[in-house]
């Protein structure tokens, strides 16, 4: 049975054994988890939590579900990685059936990667494809608040000057403009611009949605000019706010994905859109060794099926809608935003790392995004009931966090992570992963 040979040791050794061999650049872990079942996961001292975060908008199908632990085991039993200079049958049928979701046209293609940030690495290079230096066209436009990744690329992309600065210099040509201010695109998008990075909510950055028509002032925008527009699904894709794509409605030219993708298991993925973006990479130009291997694969199909059945995203519509309706209106609370279930809370003080803590305590897994911002990303599976008991139990939470931080000293379980923003009362978990 997984977990058990942590059975004699406990949490707190295994805690002090990561402590001397890993290399923590998320800092110092919460919790040892050895097991999970549906939205529910249980740490090396048998405490349960509900997980409302979801290894961050990752584990769709909560843990351990069947139809993903057999797509994995049969695909491992029949065929396992193979070389490049091969495919496979879940390779092939994964990507049709992800051109086919994306309504892309024909000459349509996927690149499979095993990560967010390399799909944007694969990205990136499409960008620079499509410059052409001689007649002036370098530029790469990204938002402020932006998050793509940590590789060298994915962060020349990223905002966050915590994570780009003892990295630089990183590629270069890239630009950041004021989040979601439609004027300063259309005054930046002209001839110079090579491509155009957006994500539909940036999940990293608190939840933030671009304004209703930025997106499709963005498509014209930069087919006019030529430039390839590239959004970024990654935390937003594959059915984690209610639709197949938080973009629905606007064909990119490129479209990146992972993190739910493969319900928990590592897969990621280019989309390019019509055969002139698709012909941007040609053969040669681009590979990596495990991108779409078949295990892999037979995960992102399982994953597909799974939510394409039993009304699995009006589901999630209908218990996002219900978690922003209640918590909207519990005290402390400011703000909330986001769509499905993909959730931001905006807390009237900055409390919510200590907020976070003592939501783990109290058995329910969340994380912040910012001294003052709360996120979940729970499975896509999270009934109306479970997200009950953490309305339930979130009055108390934030009663128990504010009291703490009006008292002295910072909280016993208040997480501590290097790369995070501290405050009085401890850090958050700032993205993370
Ligand atoms: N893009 C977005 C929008 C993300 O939210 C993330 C992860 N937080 C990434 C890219 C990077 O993905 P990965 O961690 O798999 O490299």
């Amino acid at each position: 049975k997984p977990g058990t040979a942590v059975q004699g040791t406990t949490q707190e050794e295994w805690l002090n054994r990561y402590g001397s061999s890993l290399m923590g650049v998320f800092g110092a872990p919460q919790r040892v988890l050895v097991r999970g079942s549906g939205c529910y996961v249980e740490d090396a001292d048998g405490k349960q939590y509900l997980d409302l975060l979801g290894g961050i908008a990752v584990n769709s199908l909560g843990h351990a579900h069947p139809a993903l632990v057999a797509a994995v085991s049969d695909q491992l039993a029949a065929l396992g990685h193979v070389s490049n200079f091969f495919t496979s049958l879940p390779q092939v049928e994964l990507a049709e059936r992800l051109l086919a979701l994306a309504d892309a046209p024909h000459g349509s293609k996927v690149f499979f990667a095993n990560s967010g940030a390399e799909a944007n690495e694969a990205a990136f290079k499409l960008a620079r494809r499509n410059s052409d230096p001689a007649a002036g066209r370098t530029r790469i436009l990204a938002l402020e608040g932006a998050f793509h990744g940590r590789t060298m690329g994915a962060l020349a992309l990223t905002a966050k000057p915590a994570y780009r600065e003892p990295f630089e210099p990183l590629p270069g040509g890239v630009e950041h403009l004021p989040f979601g201010d439609v004027d300063a695109l259309l005054a930046a998008v002209d001839e110079t611009v090579a491509a155009v990075f957006l994500e539909p909510i940036q999940g990293e950055a608190g939840v933030r949605m671009l304004p209703e028509g930025y997106l499709q002032a963005a498509r014209e925008a930069t087919r006019a000019a030529g430039a390839l527009l590239v959004i970024d699904e990654v935390q937003t894709g594959i059915g984690r706010t209610g639709k197949w794509f938080a973009s629905e409605g606007v064909l990119p030219d490129a479209m990146t994905l992972a993190k739910g993708l493969g319900g928990g298991f590592p897969v990621g993925a280019m989309i390019t859109f019509g055969e002139r973006t698709s012909g941007l990479l040609a053969a040669g130009m681009h590979g990596t060794t495990f991108g779409g291997n078949p295990v892999a694969a037979a995960a992102a199909l399982a994953t597909l099926s799974v939510l394409e059945t039993s009304e699995a995203l009006a589901k999630v519509r209908a218990t996002g809608d219900y978690l922003r309706r209640e918590l909207a209106a519990l005290d402390f609370v400011a703000e909330v935003r986001g769509e499905g279930l993909l959730i931001g809370i905006d807390l009237v003080d900055e409390v919510a790392p200590a907020v976070v803590a003592a939501a783990l305590e109290a058995g329910y897994i969340i994380n912040s995004t910012g001294p003052a911002t709360l996120r979940l990303a729970p499975p896509l599976i999270l009934t109306p009931e479970q997200a009950g008991t953490f309305l339930n139990a979130l009055p108390g939470i934030l009663h128990a966090a504010r009291a703490q931080v009006a008292g002295a000293g910072p909280a016993p379980a208040a997480p501590t992570t290097p790369d995070s923003v501290s405050g009085a009362t401890g850090t958050t978990t700032e993205g993370k992963p």
